[in-house]
């Protein structure tokens, strides 16, 4: 990662600093800040990095009885925990640091960048215990969360079935009343992250089941503690319980995640003499799914970010290569026996850095701004701020969960292109970063999920006014850029057409009458909004650096300029065919094929 460009969009941009004044994170200053930076940049690369490359050589294996990964796991997640960082937005009762959400964004960053296949197993754990602060009761909070935020218990979540996917309406697995108040569990889940290993004293999985009679469909669906091991009166480890690991997916990249088939209630192990996975309802029974879904936001930010760390390091990588290698001679020049010139030297290869850069900082710009809403959510001092706040980062989660899926992973692609022949060996690491990020536009709600969500759902909700929030931000920052004038106007202005032909878009997609019509082009419109969006992040970076002399301002000015001239004029074409209200994939028949 760039610790400068960390530093700018915290400190420059986002004003992180004034956080502070909050009274939810009075313990903190930028110089708490800044030390848990510079401890996340000093144990990812003293413990993140050294492995990235073995763990995904060597894919965890199986021996019947344990899973086996790659030397260095333990250790590297032992001094990430020792940290204190892991847990260090949560509440202080709970162990937690109360650190602003957008400086732990920054913070994983490091580690996401360093090694995104270990870092999973923190933020796994990190995403059950919020899910579980959120909905549980105090108990389960006593006996769950304290133990995984001090890393000695790990999490999972156990959503996805071999037959349930996108629509986790089908979910199958069952959960049987028990006249102790318990549960016990009977089921298969899918792809799970984290299922089965010996790094953590217990596992706590978060399970997905319907209860008998349940109602079908989304509301219909209850949500469990299921721990791999029970626990006695005491809190101390007890019996195994009814859940195993029933086998290990293969994957492209990831792949020192641990990725499992788990079953629960076959047998294999008799918890109380019986089968069956023992489970605790967490919350009011049907509604697990929409406590998910409560949580997706900071999920759905967290693998955006991801996307954008892999993406950015990718860049790094490319630039320092394409300094150092040479090869060929500048168009013009007629000598054959004068030297060659680095790579960076060729406009072609700067074309490619350029993207990249424009990508990855767009990108890590985007993330970050939701990050620090999450903040406002949770602490600006009147009540309608924090509703403004949760309503505009409701419209942004599916662009910011995207946009950094589809671009810093074209980023990656890019960065392979610059290395030549060497970037498609496993010498380099640029071709373990494109194949890990390749995961991040399916997991977590794929692509055309989150685009069904955007146009289907935010941009309609409480009759548009998520969206209209958005053009006001814009409204505001486009009002910025004209005041400064010169080349931060031309700049305003453009966006501000992008942005008023997005709105009239929207209408002219809700007003057809036809949702199936308004739908089939989803993605597309999820992908002209993100371009949109993110020429807005730009331009603010642009304000930000605005009158600021050197060369990294300089860097951000043309890369802004880079996004305005070659990126966002691809939304024009794509915003016509929206409003031509398309049927060329919606009448494609399947016998055409
Ligand atoms: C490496 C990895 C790790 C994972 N970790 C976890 C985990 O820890 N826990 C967990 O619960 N799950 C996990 N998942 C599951 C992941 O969330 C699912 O793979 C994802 O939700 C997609 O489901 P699916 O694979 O069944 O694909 P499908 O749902 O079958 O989708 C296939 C394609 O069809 C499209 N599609 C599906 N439905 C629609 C629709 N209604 N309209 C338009 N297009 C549609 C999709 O966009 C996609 O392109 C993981 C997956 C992977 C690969």
């Amino acid at each position: 990662m760039s610790r400068r460009d960390l530093d700018f969009l915290l400190y420059e941009w986002l004003d992180c600093e004034a956080l502070t004044s909050r009274d939810r994170y009075t313990e903190h200053s930028r110089e708490t800040f800044d030390a848990a930076l510079d401890v996340s940049a000093q144990v990812a690369t003293d413990h993140f990095v050294p492995h990235n490359k073995a763990a995904d050589a060597n894919e965890p294996t199986f021996d019947g009885e344990h899973v086996h990964l790659t030397e260095g796991v333990r250790e590297a997640l032992t001094a990430f925990w020792d940290t204190g960082l892991v847990g260090a937005s949560m509440d202080a009762e709970v162990g937690g640091l109360q650190f602003p959400f957008v400086v732990t964004a920054a913070c994983t960053s490091w580690f996401q960048a360093a090694n995104v296949a270990t870092a999973a197993y923190p933020f796994l754990t990190l995403g059950a215990a919020n899910l579980l602060v959120a909905h549980g009761d105090a108990e389960q909070v006593k006996t769950w969360v304290r133990p995984m935020v001090a890393g000695r218990f790990f999490g999972t979540m156990c959503l996805s079935e071999p037959q349930a996917g996108s629509s986790l309406a089908d979910v199958t697995t069952r959960a049987e009343p028990q006249q102790d108040g318990m549960y016990r569990l009977f089921g298969t889940k899918m792809w799970i992250s984290g299922g089965e290993h010996d790094l953590s004293e217990n596992i706590v999985h978060l399970v997905l089941a319907r209860l008998p009679a349940a109602p079908p469909g989304a509301r219909g669906i209850s949500l469990f503690i299921v721990p791999k091991v029970l626990l006695g009166s005491d809190g101390s480890l007890a019996e195994r319980n009814d859940v195993v690991l029933a086998g290990l997916n293969h994957k492209m990249g990831y792949r020192g995640t641990v990725n499992t088939v788990l079953s629960f209630g076959e047998g294999a192990h008799t918890p109380d003499g019986r089968p069956g996975a023992v489970g605790y309802l967490v919350g009011e029974p049907h509604r697990g799914l929409a406590a998910m879904f409560h949580m997706m936001n900071e999920a759905r930010i967290g693998v955006g970010a991801g996307a954008a760390a892999l993406g950015y390091t990718g860049y790094l990588k490319s630039l320092r290569y394409a300094r150092e290698r040479t090869q060929g001679r500048p168009v013009g020049a007629k000598d054959p026996s004068s030297a060659p010139v680095r790579l960076v030297d060729h406009a072609d290869v700067r074309r490619m850095l350029l993207a990249q850069k424009a990508y990855v900082e767009g990108a890590l710009g985007l993330v970050l701004y939701c990050a620090r809403l999450v903040d406002e959510q949770v602490s600006a001092e009147q009540e309608g701020d924090r509703l403004l706040a949760g309503r505009l980062l409701d419209v942004l989660t599916p662009i910011a969960k995207s946009w950094p899926s589809q671009w810093c992973l074209a980023a990656n692609d890019l960065a392979i292109q610059v290395h030549g022949g060497y970037g498609y060996t496993r010498d380099y690491d640029v071709e373990q970063h494109y194949r890990d990020n390749r995961l991040n536009p399916i997991h977590e709600g794929t692509h055309g999920i989150q685009a069904l969500d955007l146009l289907g759902r935010k941009v309609v909700a409480d009759g548009g006014a998520g969206l209209s929030l958005l053009a006001e931000e814009i409204g505001h920052t486009v009002a910025r850029g004209m005041a400064a004038g010169g080349e931060a106007a031309e700049l305003a202005a453009a966006l501000r057409a992008s942005a008023a032909r997005l709105g009239e878009v929207t209408a002219v997609l809700w007003g057809a009458g036809d949702p199936e019509a308004t739908l089939a082009n989803a993605t597309v419109y999820l992908e002209a909004a993100g371009h949109v969006v993110v020429a807005w992040v730009w331009l603010e970076q642009w304000l930000a650096a605005e009158g600021k002399p050197g060369e990294f301002y300089d860097g951000k000015r043309q890369a802004a300029r880079y996004f305005y001239r070659y990126e966002l004029p691809r939304t024009q074409p794509q915003l016509d065919l929206l409003a031509s209200l398309d049927r060329t994939t919606l009448d494609m028949a399947d016998g055409w094929f």
